[in-house]
């Protein structure tokens, strides 16, 4: 039914969506409402993938505001986005291919509504917890759900991290916003990002953390030229491929 989109069952009410190894989304299903995490790019409908597998009322939140976390905003009327990165979204909502191709399909994005740090979303049974993580974007946010020791983390925290973008923050501001996050380490053991295709230890963390601490001191004999669809950038490997940090 749905050719792109692969579903992956992470526990008894959590699924992984991994739209073509391009993006992935995830379903968590509380007791009272289900809460969808990015809406992947939207080539197929998130929302009916999601009714497959639950008839409770559905909640968006975007990680942050990059094409492959908001296309699939189209098939819902709301969105929960970090303020932060309400600009940098609706820049994206009007390039002019994504116009085209949801005027042919008769949809308009979702508006956005905010969401910030400290906010929890209710699920039943299961709260999701925000953390605001400015870096890869300004407005990145991390989402944690105690109950299953899981940290849901966008592109923030991700095995390759692009800080080479126009919108990212200096990576000193990237260290510091790590860095706050070291008091909630003990509360999850596994990390589901932007990209993943299953469940990731959480010690990516502290390899990802101090990865960006090298950087941001300069340990830049093992780095690369790194390229990518906007030009020629640098790549700072660290442990096992593909974990990089990419950076200006
Ligand atoms: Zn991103």
């Amino acid at each position: 039914m749905f050719e792109r989109v692969q579903l992956k069952q992470i526990n008894d009410h959590i699924w992984l969506m991994n739209d073509n190894d391009e993006a992935t989304g995830y379903l968590v299903v509380g007791s009272q409402r289900a809460l969808i995490i990015d809406t992947m790019n939207g080539y197929e409908n998130v929302k009916e993938i999601a009714e497959t597998l639950t008839r409770l009322p559905l909640t968006v939140v975007n990680t942050h505001g990059h094409p492959d976390h908001i296309y699939g905003n189209i098939y819902f009327e709301e969105a929960f986005l970090h303020p932060a990165d309400q600009a940098l979204a609706e820049r994206f909502y009007q390039e002019p291919l994504f116009v085209e191709a949801i005027r042919q399909m008769q949809r308009k994005p979702a508006a956005f509504r905010p969401i910030l740090a400290g906010d929890v979303i209710d699920l039943g049974e299961i709260q999701l917890e925000v953390y605001s993580v400015p870096g890869h974007t300004p407005g990145g946010i991390c989402l944690l759900d105690r109950r299953d020791r899981i940290l849901f983390t966008g592109d923030s925290i991700i095995e390759q991290t692009w800080m080479q973008l126009e919108e990212s923050l200096p990576l000193e501001e990237f260290l510091q916003s790590l860095d706050a996050l070291k008091e909630i380490r003990g509360d999850y053991d596994y990390l589901l990002t932007g990209h993943s295709r299953n469940l990731e230890d959480a010690s990516l963390y502290e390899a990802h953390r101090n990865a960006v601490k090298e950087v941001c001191e300069g340990e830049n004999e093992r780095d690369v030229p790194y390229e990518w669809f906007g030009g020629i950038s640098k790549a700072h490997p660290y442990g096992k491929e593909p974990r990089r940090i990419v950076y200006k």
